[in-house]
């Protein structure tokens, strides 16, 4: 029989749509408040089941899903005593987070040694992603682990990949970061100079779109750069954090332009790190 019991930890951006389309499929939900209580309301009238701490969460489900913003919290939340000493032993870690190889590899230990199965699932997609269950799960661990959550995958997710050991999936996510964040920076420059010539925008899109310059991000984010709505989606804090991973892990080679948007990434966070990631085009754009 398939695991239905579900701890669900990080109900923000991300998590909140993931864990609402878990509840449309028929999970059984088990959440509790951090400092917002909006997402657990939310859910509770959806049919989740709100507990009054971490640990209740733990000792309620079999799959223990978790979402959280960075490292320090993967940290902080998943190496408690809270967690490690009231999980079942025949639970699973679903760690979503998009962290850092090192961070996921320790996390992994923890629970190994209490006999817990882990799977590394960063996510890729967005808030609309999570929200239409269309997401691209990067999965790192062992194959039978990621069968047995396979069902918990398709109901968030429509790519499934498994790219290798426990971190290998933080690892990928890392990638797919720097060269995100320097799109949107060649996003941004190329909205600018397209302005200045006075392209017409919709015309710019379906040209650049079917030639050699487009990206993902040109053909998702240049309406809201030309619209200069920098609302998140997906926070620029969060985007700097992934970057600095990515810088991390390369930093014996030779990766000029990801430290550079690294620079532009950690200057433009002094005033506007909880706005949406492309607002690094508000000092590019006039
Ligand atoms: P948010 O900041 O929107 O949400 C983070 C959530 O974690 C909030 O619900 C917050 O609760 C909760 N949280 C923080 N600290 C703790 C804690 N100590 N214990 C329990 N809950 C805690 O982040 P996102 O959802 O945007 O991102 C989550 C992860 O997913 C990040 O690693 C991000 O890089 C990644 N990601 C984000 C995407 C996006 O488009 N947003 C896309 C793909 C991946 P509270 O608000 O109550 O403090």
């Amino acid at each position: 029989m398939g695991f239905k019991k579900i701890g669900f930890i990080g109900l923000g951006a991300m998590g909140l749509p993931m864990a609402k389309n878990l509840v449309k499929k028929g999970f059984e939900l088990h959440v509790t408040a951090h400092r917002n209580r909006q997402p657990v309301e939310e859910l509770k009238s959806a049919g989740a089941v709100e507990h009054s701490s971490i640990k209740e969460v733990a000792a309620h489900c079999e799959v223990l899903l978790s979402i959280l913003p960075t490292d320090k919290e993967m940290e902080s939340v998943l190496l408690s005593e809270d967690v490690l000493e009231t999980l079942s032993s025949d639970a699973i870690l679903l760690e979503m987070t998009s962290g850092s190889p090192a961070m996921m590899k320790k996390v992994n230990e923890a629970f190994q040694s209490k006999r817990i199965k882990v799977l590394d699932g960063p996510v890729s997609g967005g808030t609309i992603g999570a929200e239409q269950g269309t997401l691209t799960v990067m999965a790192g661990g062992e194959d039978n682990v990621l069968e047995q959550v396979r069902p918990i995958l398709d109901a968030m997710s429509k790519n499934i990949y498994l790219v290798g050991p426990i971190g290998a999936g933080k690892a990928i996510k890392a990638v797919n970061q720097m060269m995100a964040a320097m799109h949107m920076v060649v996003t941004a420059e190329a909205t600018a100079l397209a302005e200045k010539l006075e392209i017409d925008k919709d015309m710019l899109k379906q040209v650049i779109g079917s030639s050699s310059g487009a990206s993902w991000m040109f053909m998702n984010k240049l309406d809201s750069l030309s619209n200069r709505d920098f609302a998140p989606g997906f926070k620029l804090s969060l985007m700097r954090k992934d970057v600095e991973i990515a810088v991390a892990e390369g930093a014996d080679l030779q990766l000029a332009f990801a430290e550079a948007a690294l620079d532009l990434y950690k200057e433009t966070e002094k005033e506007y790190g909880e706005s949406d990631f492309s607002v690094i085009g508000k000092s590019i754009l006039s």
